[in-house]
């Protein structure tokens, strides 16, 4: 008995020692930048570390009481409402998991998401927008504002205004012309005058945000104006905002891509100025999101700017001090996600639009619109040139701007940035406009009665100064994101979701190579296999190519770039530099595929060598993507493959090949035959082709794995049971069909009609068009209708263009005459092709273990280019009764809740759609996910919108100067997944603003956008191959993922492997357990060396997102934790 107690007592003291242990480990995470962490704990957290214990006794008991404890929490989020039928019964340990998850999910007490009740705000925009009348009333001078009075008696001797005049000037890394055009033109005379004009002074400063032009500038200095270079930073005369290789579009991109883009800056300012930036600073993108303080924020950085936000919204915070808040995210309970954030309140960031609100006064503050310069104040009163005459008058004429604006904000603190589009261009303009200004700086601090001390200043001067000011706190709390962006009217920005999305879903297939290209080039690095050492090389490796390739994805998430709001030959320029960087990825891919499967023994290879040819051939910058044709026969009768599955679990879908005979067998890795199917493709209404044919079997693939497959051709006689022909079967078709090769048996009908196409999941009903009609998951039909709309060009003055979405008014249905209706049916995959009008649609249902058999593909191949003034779009209009409310995500990282609004047309109801959105009511939803990003609404109940192209005649006046006639036939892919709650549970309540993907969902996206890489082997005899390589010794569980993981990360001279992790919340309410089971999610912890081939001396450290600040070590073999929603970076020291 004594004995027992004594055992208890010890293990109960072991538990206590480990999980105070654990605790500590997390604590010093906390602690960032610092070399010894140790002083601080012990200084510092002390307290804290008491609070922990107390809390440590708390969890312990809860522990204790953990059956009564999980009852406690699931009664929170269980809805009374029993009658929801759950389809698949579970057995109690099935419902015990399932609680389990749910709860490690959603209450994991350190963490700061909050879902059972919406976490308070002092701003939610959702909220806001329900609130607003959106009416547009004059304001005066300040249009979109009010006639602002100011008291000069509130301001003295000890409460001076203080006025930071901010020079800058806003380079598009392409826009009008291209970046290289540009660079020449105009943005290298800019920077070389600002190495001439900033130092004759040292009061003058200016700011510069875009890295690409700078590092472009940076190549053609001598050491000399290197060193000038860096005393202007020294000094602070300089300070680089951002600092990302542009400033990227924050509705379309991909918070991969913006994470690659500001990396890409970070790291060149690393090691070219050992420079890390400290604010933020985006005034030209069309509408912000909501992701991007969470970048900045893990990135460093510690204050933001942004400038284009719905004039009534600006009007709304401007009114009520509310311009600056501390911008947090919609699910955080405890602030941890906050940060600190200015919006301009003006219509412009020019400098008529940033002294004060009348931007007649302002503009005659503009010294570059002195009579003479070329330029002029569209508002008729020029600017004058400052001498000892007029300065008092001018300078109270700015002053009073300076402090009508002041009254805009809570502190003393005036922020006016100085500068336009390329502006600095000429030496002469860095004279007029720093010495009158100085002029006026000087007569107003020398003039005591004024109360003002005014200068230049950086970004960060304004923000240092701000926050000696006021405590952070003091500041609102505001939630949510800034879209759909109008500057004036109803002019909304919608329209550039979707401009251009031949180049937009380019965007993506890059993004995928990249990911691709880095993981498996990281996996040869680190497996020690021959030709693994020298591929990092910057000069001969691949690592080069990679570089490239990063440079050239960084660059297309500039705000004139994936937005699709470029000229012609700038686009054409974007596209160029994408397919190279493509092409560059996929032989990266190659390389390390040969290196990895290549034996011991095996040569350090050739760097241009060609191993494999990756089967996704693009000929040109503005083609869709065409297959190889395997050619196999009696004579040639091997093709040997590899798949590459780029992701971090381990799965099981469909691969497609072209091959040039119906009769082959598979062979998987152990060389075992597996199924497979053989279909026909269909070329021109019902004619197949007679020389290829589509190969489709299940790969099965684990996490980062390589794995190789062997296609054999065979006999016509041999004909293996694992291989199936297709069933064909071709409605409204008059007349025969030649059947190809291999095949018999076609059902050709010359009517129309109704059929259902199934897969292990769900069964898909078609009408007689061939069009979707219902879906049908375990015994429940959801009419799920499917069908083309357009939108046309109003009939007024202003109109649509690459930006503006101005439509006609409501949607017009593409009318379909009779059309051939061809349908396949197979053990691995059935589809249906039709060829509408503007659209070849193909639905596919795969019947795999995998994500791509959660719901059906659709595949558009959208070609408008005969069209004028004309918006084509794809609605599924379904039975879901989601009333006003829909949602869609941002950049792919977070999801939110849209409304639609009745007081606002049509195109301010419309939001980016980067990879999802979906509708819901209380026991199903349905899900789009996106292959490409493009705009979207829901304009009725039940229904989906999705803009897939849009072609229009005219420029809309916002400085592009030209129409948007320039598609491409276009393909696009989506899955549209319906689901059903299969527990009673809801993630979040009612009111909550943030929205989650489902389980199925967020696996059918993943794979979406990172499809296997599918390689063909140059050599048919090759016999020093492996079958695979599998370095994955644990999974991390699907909700992990992998954003980064690469090579080429230096610190200090050295090479290092960076990576970049996220965990997803995910809805698991319309989980059931074989989905669990199938894609299992983590415990909330990830093991590093279960990933990584791991040497003995590896290290790991935790690091800053753009891996600039080198935090504390992380022991290699321990488990990693992390929040729902979290982002870290770390760092592998070999
Ligand atoms: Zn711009």
């Amino acid at each position: 008995m004594r004995l027992k107690r004594a055992v208890a007592l010890i293990g109960s003291a072991l538990v206590v020692l480990i999980i105070f242990m654990i605790y500590s480990v997390k604590d010093l995470s906390e602690i960032t930048g610092k070399k010894t962490p140790f002083i601080d704990f012990e200084s510092l957290k002390l307290v804290n570390m008491e609070n922990r214990i107390k809390q440590l006794e708390r969890d312990l008991s809860q522990h204790g009481n953990e059956v009564q404890d999980i009852r406690i929490q699931i009664k929170n989020i269980l809805l009374p409402n029993s009658s929801t039928h759950n389809s698949l019964k579970d057995s109690p340990a099935d419902s015990r998991r399932f609680k389990s998850v749910m709860t490690d999910m959603l209450y994991e007490s350190n963490c700061p998401i909050q879902l059972n009740f919406v976490p308070k705000t002092n701003i939610q925009m959702l909220e806001v927008y329900k609130r607003l009348k959106f009416d547009n009333p004059d304001g005066g001078a300040w249009k979109q504002g009010w006639k602002i009075e100011v008291d000069e008696k509130d301001w003295n001797r000890q409460n001076k205004l203080k006025v930071f005049v901010v020079p800058h000037s806003h380079n598009d890394p392409g826009w009008i012309k291209t970046v290289e055009e540009y660079y020449l033109t105009q943005t290298k005379h800019i920077l070389s005058n600002m190495l001439v004009k900033l130092p004759e002074d040292p009061r003058r400063k200016f700011i510069w945000a875009e890295i690409s032009y700078f590092s472009m500038w940076w190549e053609d200095l001598g050491e000399d104006e290197r060193e000038v270079v860096k005393r202007l930073i020294r000094n602070n005369q300089l300070e680089i905002v951002t600092g990302g290789w542009v400033m990227n579009d924050e509705a379309n991109s991909h918070w991969i891509s913006t994470i690659q883009q500001l990396t890409e800056g970070h790291q060149w300012l690393q090691q070219n100025l050992n420079y890390t930036p400290q604010s933020g600073w985006s005034i030209d993108a069309f509408g912000m999101s909501a992701t991007q303080p969470v970048l900045l924020k893990e990135m460093g950085l510690r204050n933001m700017l942004m400038q284009r936000v719905h004039y009534s919204v600006k009007k709304e915070l401007a009114s009520k001090q509310l311009l600056e808040f501390r911008w947090r995210q919609l699910w955080d309970g405890n602030g941890k996600t906050d940060m600190f954030t200015h919006m301009m309140p003006f219509y412009g960031y020019d400098v008529p639009h940033t002294c004060g609100p009348d931007p007649k006064i302002c503009c005659q503050f503009d010294f570059k619109r002195l009579p003479g310069h070329g330029l002029h104040c569209p508002w008729k009163v020029p600017p004058q040139e400052i001498n000892d005459k007029n300065v008092a008058r001018r300078a109270e004429l700015l002053l009073d701007q300076y402090r009508k604006k002041s009254k805009l904000f809570k502190t003393n603190v005036v922020l006016a940035p100085l500068g336009d589009d390329f502006r600095y261009d000429h030496p002469t303009e860095w004279d007029v406009q720093y010495n009158n200004y100085q002029k006026l700086f000087d007569h107003m601090n020398s003039n005591l009665k004024l109360n003002v001390q005014a200068q230049f200043g950086t970004l960060t001067d304004y923000f240092e100064a701000l926050h000696k000011e006021r405590k952070e706190s003091d500041f609102p709390t505001l939630s949510g994101d800034f879209f759909t962006y109008a500057d004036r009217d109803d002019h909304y920005w919608s329209g550039y979701y979707t401009s251009r999305p031949f180049y937009k879903r380019m965007d993506r297939i890059l993004l995928s190579y990249i990911r691709a290209a880095e993981t498996i080039l990281t996996l040869a690095y680190l497996s020690g296999k021959p030709g693994s050492s020298w591929i990092t090389d910057r000069e001969v490796g691949l690592e080069k190519q990679l570089s490239d390739a990063r440079k050239a994805l960084s660059l297309f998430q500039h705000h004139d770039g994936i937005t699709g709001t470029a000229k012609d030959h700038v686009v054409i320029d974007y596209g160029k530099k994408m397919l190279s960087a493509l092409t560059a990825c996929q032989h990266v891919i190659q390389h390390a595929a040969h290196i990895l499967l290549s034996g011991k023994d095996a040569e350090t290879p050739d760097k241009n060598a060609l191993f494999y040819n990756v089967d996704d051939v693009r000929h040109s910058h503005d083609a869709i993507a065409e297959r190889y044709q395997i050619t196999i026969g009696p004579e040639l009768r091997t093709k040997r493959i590899a798949i590459y599955n780029s992701l971090t679990f381990s799965r099981e879908e469909v691969v497609t090949f072209h091959v040039s005979t119906p009769y082959v067998e598979v062979l998987d890795m152990k060389r075992r035959r597996i199924k497979c199917q053989i279909s026909p493709i269909f070329e021109y209404g019902s004619t197949m082709s007679q020389t290829k044919y589509q190969l489709s079997f299940v790969a099965d693939m684990p996490a980062l794995g390589l794995v190789s497959y062997v296609i054999n051709a065979l006999w016509e006689y041999e004909s293996p049971t694992e291989t199936v022909h297709a069933s064909i079967k071709i409605y409204n078709q008059y007349g025969d069909v030649q059947a190809p090769g291999g095949f018999s048996g076609i059902e050709v009908s010359p009517s129309a009609s109704e059929f259902t196409l199934q897969n292990n999941r769900i069964a898909a009903s078609f009408n007689n068009l061939g069009l979707l009609k219902a879906l049908k998951i375990a015994t429940n039909t959801i009419p799920v209708h499917l069908d083309f709309a357009k939108y046309g060009v109003r009939q007024t003055a202003e109109r649509s263009g690459a930006y503006l979405f101005l439509p006609d008014g409501d949607a017009v249905p593409i009318q379909i005459e009779n059309t051939i209706v061809n349908v396949i049916e197979g053990p691995i995959m059935s589809s249906v092709t039709v060829q509408l009008p503007y659209v070849r649609h193909i639905v596919t249902l795969y019947n795999s273990p995998g994500a791509d058999s959660l719901g059906i593909e659709i595949e558009n191949i959208v070609d408008i280019q005969k069209t004028s003034n004309f918006e084509l779009v794809m609605r599924l209009s379904t039975n879901i009764k989601n009333s006003d409310e829909f949602f869609t995500d941002l950049n792919g990282y977070e999801v939110l809740k849209r409304k639609r609004f009745h007081k606002l047309p049509i195109q301010a109801n419309y939001y980016p759609m980067p990879s999802m959105m979906y509708v819901e009511d209380k026991t199903t939803r349905l899900t789009v996910l996106t292959g490409s990003p493009l705009g979207t609404s829901s304009l009725r109940e039940g229904q989906v919108e999705v803009m897939l192209d849009r072609r229009l005649n005219q420029d809309d006046n916002l400085g592009l100067g030209q129409a948007v006639l320039d598609n491409h036939p276009t393909k696009h892919i989506f899955r549209v997944i319906v689901e059903q709650k299969t527990h009673s549970c809801q993630a979040a309540v009612d009111e909550h603003p943030s929205g989650f993907p489902t389980l199925a969902a967020f696996v059918a996206s993943q794979t979406l956008l990172n499809p296997f890489v599918r390689l063909l082997r140059t050599e048919d005899e090759d016999a020093t191959s492996q079958p695979s390589y599998l370095s994955v010794q644990t999974e991390f569980g699907v909700d992990f993922v992998v954003a980064t993981l690469r090579t080429g990360i230096t610190i200090k001279g050295r090479d290092h492997v960076g990576f970049v992790l996220q965990r997803q919340f995910i809805d698991v309410c319309f989980s059931d357990r074989e989905l669990l089971k199938r894609f299992p999610l983590s415990q909330g912890s990830v093991n590093v060396s279960g990933l990584l081939p791991t040497e003995v001396g590896s290290k790991l450290y935790k690091t800053s997102l753009s891996f600039l600040l080198m935090k504390n070590e992380i022991h290699i073999k321990g488990d990693l934790l992390m929040c729902p929603m979290e982002i870290q970076a770390f760092i592998l020291q070999r």
